[in-house]
C-alpha cells in the first residue's frame, strides 16, 4: 500500500461546504509518472505508488482507507462574471495528509469524473493539459513560487471529446489546501454567514495560525491573504509567468499559485504579454496581474464585510484599509526583487529607476526576459557577450550597463560573490512554451515521454548550468513559435 494517512479536517465541515462522492473508474489505467521526492515529503512509498494497487487508486478506481472523498463547492468571478455555482466539476478531493514536514496538504484526483458541480462539463481531463499542469507547477516549484504540486499522473485508457479526441488522464493534485476566494464567494452569495464565519476561523487555523489571537479574525485573515498574494504575484512577474485565468476561482487563500490552463511564461518581455486563448481582452496580461489580483481580493473583501464590524461604514473603512496594503506590499516584492536580479544587495533612492530603464529597453527592443538577467550573471564578472547579443541595438545596453557598473563600484560584494547571487536568483531554465508544447505532442500524439522526462528533469534545476542541455534555455525559432495556449 501507498501508506496513505488520512485526517480529512474539511471533509468534518458542514455537509454543505461539499458533496460526497467517489472518483467513476476508468477502463484501463497506466501509470505515466511518480513524483518519487514529493511523495517521500508527503511520507508515501513511491514504488508502491507505481504499483497496479496505487496506480488504481491515483486513477479513481481504488478507494484508499481513510480517505473521504469530496468535491468542493466554491463560486467565482471568471473574466469578471459572477457564476455563483461552479464548485470541483471534474476533480475530487481523497483527503489530507501530514507530510514528513508537518505540512497538511490535500491530495486531490483531476479528471476523475463527474459531480454534482460539473455542469454541462463531462469531468474529464485530456492528457496534455494534465502533463502541462504536470511540467509547470514541478517547474514552478523548482523555481521556488508557492505552487500546487504533481504527485502523479495516469492515463485512463479511456478518450475525451474535445475538438477532437483525445486520450484521458488524471492528475493527482497537492495543495497546502483547494480553497479559493471563489470558496468564500460561495456562501456569501447565499447570505450563509454562518458559513462564512466557519470558514474564516478553517482558513486561520490550516493557514495563518499567527492570526489567530488576532482581535479581528476576518480582518486579520484579510490582510494575510492580502499579504501572501501581493507577494505571490511578484514572484510570478520576477520569472516572466503569466497566469493566463486570473478568476477568482482560481486565487487561493494560501498564496499557492493554482490551476495551470492557459499560462505561459514570456519569451520577450512584454508588459502586454497574453498567451490565454480565451483571454481576448487581455484582462490577465503580464502587466495586468497585479491589479487583477487587487481586483479579486477585493472580491473576498466583499465576502467578510459583515465580519469585519457591525456597522457598515466601519466594516467597508476596515476592508479599505485592508486592500490598501496591497499595493505597497506588491512595489515592494517587485521592486527588491528586481533589485536583486541585477545583482544590487543595498538601496539606493535611483535603483528603481535603473531597472526600469532595464525592462524598458528590453520592451523596445524585445528581449528575452529570462536570458537578459540571466546574461547579468557573465556581464558582473566583465564578460557583455551574452548579454549585448540579446540586444538588436547593444548600444543601448551598453549605456545601461555603465551606469549599472557605476551603481556596482558602491556595493560591496566581490564580482564572484555577486555572479553567484545573480545565477541564484535569475533561471536559465524555465517552461518554454515551444519545448512544453513539443514535450506535450511527443506524448500524446506518438505516446514518446522522453522528451516530457528531459524537460522535467531539465526543470528540476533550473538555477543550474547544465551542459549539454542549453538548447532548453533559448527562445524559439520563428517557426517554433507559440502564440496561444489553451486550458
Ligand atoms: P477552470 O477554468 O479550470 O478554473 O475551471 C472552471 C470551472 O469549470 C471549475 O468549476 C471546473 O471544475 C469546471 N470544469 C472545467 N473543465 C471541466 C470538465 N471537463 N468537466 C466538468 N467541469 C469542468
Ligand atoms: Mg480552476
Ligand atoms: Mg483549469
Amino acid at each position: 500500500m501507498p501508506g496513505f494517512v488520512f485526517d480529512n479536517s474539511y471533509a468534518r465541515l458542514p455537509e454543505r461546504f461539499f458533496a460526497r462522492l467517489n472518483p467513476t473508474p476508468v477502463r484501463a489505467p497506466a501509470l505515466v509518472r511518480v513524483n518519487a521526492p514529493l511523495a517521500e515529503t508527503l511520507g508515501l512509498d513511491p514504488a508502491a505508488l507505481a504499483s497496479p494497487e496505487g496506480v488504481a487508486i491515483l486513477a479513481g478506481n481504488s478507494i484508499p482507507p481513510g480517505a473521504e472523498p469530496i468535491a468542493q463547492a466554491y463560486s467565482g468571478h471568471q473574466f469578471g462574471g459572477f457564476s455563483p455555482q461552479l464548485g470541483d466539476g471534474r476533480a475530487i478531493l481523497l483527503g489530507e495528509v501530514v507530510g514528513r514536514d508537518g505540512q497538511r496538504r490535500d491530495i486531490q484526483l483531476k479528471g476523475s469524473g463527474p459531480t454534482p458541480f460539473s455542469r454541462r462539463g463531462d469531468g474529464r481531463a485530456a492528457l496534455g493539459p494534465v502533463l502541462r499542469e504536470y511540467i509547470v507547477a514541478e517547474a514552478m516549484a523548482a523555481l521556488g513560487i508557492p505552487t500546487t504540486r504533481a504527485l502523479a499522473a495516469v492515463t485512463t485508457g479511456e478518450t475525451v471529446q474535445r475538438e477532437t479526441a483525445l486520450p484521458g488522464a488524471v492528475l493527482t493534485r497537492v495543495a497546502a489546501s483547494h480553497i479559493r476566494v471563489g470558496t468564500f464567494q460561495y456562501f456569501a452569495a447565499r447570505g450563509d454567514l454562518e458559513a462564512v464565519r466557519l470558514l474564516v476561523d478553517y482558513c486561520i487555523e490550516r493557514h495563518y495560525p499567527q492570526a489567530a489571537a488576532a482581535p479581528n479574525r476576518a480582518l486579520a485573515l484579510l490582510e494575510a491573504v492580502v499579504a501572501a498574494q501581493a507577494d505571490l504575484v511578484a514572484r510570478w512577474m520576477l520569472i516572466g509567468f503569466i497566469h493566463g485565468v486570473m478568476n477568482t476561482d482560481n486565487t487561493t487563500i494560501s498564496g499557492e499559485t493554482i490551476d495551470y490552463g492557459p499560462c505561459a511564461f514570456m519569451d520577450a518581455y512584454d508588459p502586454a504579454a497574453v498567451y490565454s486563448s480565451i483571454d481576448y481582452a487581455g484582462r490577465y496580461a503580464y502587466g495586468n496581474q497585479a491589479q487583477v489580483m487587487q481586483w479579486n481580493l477585493a472580491r473576498l473583501a466583499e465576502c467578510l464585510l459583515p465580519l469585519l464590524d457591525e456597522n457598515e461604514e466601519a466594516a467597508l473603512a476596515a476592508a479599505r484599509q485592508a486592500l490598501t496594503g496591497f499595493a505597497p506590499r506588491f512595489e515592494d516584492a517587485w521592486n527588491s526583487g528586481l533589485c536583486r536580479k541585477i545583482g544590487l544587495t543595498t538601496a539606493e533612492e535611483a535603483d528603481v529607476a535603473l531597472v526600469q530603464s532595464l525592462l524598458d529597453l528590453m520592451a523596445t527592443q524585445k528581449a528575452d526576459f529570462t536570458l537578459t538577467f540571466r546574461a547579468l550573471c557573465g556581464a558582473a564578472l566583465g564578460d557583455d557577450t551574452a548579454a549585448r547579443a540579446l540586444f538588436s541595438d547593444p548600444a543601448g545596453y551598453d549605456d545601461w550597463a555603465a551606469r549599472w557598473r557605476q551603481r556596482l563600484e558602491r556595493e560591496e560584494a566581490a564580482p564572484e560573490a555577486r555572479a553567484a547571487a545573480l545565477r541564484a536568483v535569475n533561471p536559465l531554465f524555465i517552461p518554454r512554451n515551444h519545448r512544453v508544447e513539443a514535450a506535450l505532442n511527443a506524448a500524446v500524439s506518438f505516446n514518446d515521454y522522453g522528451p516530457f522526462e528531459t524537460l522535467l528533469d531539465v526543470l528540476s534545476r533550473p538555477f543550474e548550468d547544465q551542459p549539454g542541455r542549453e538548447s532548453f534555455s533559448l527562445p524559439p525559432e520563428p517557426e517554433e513559435i507559440v502564440q496561444q495556449t489553451f486550458c
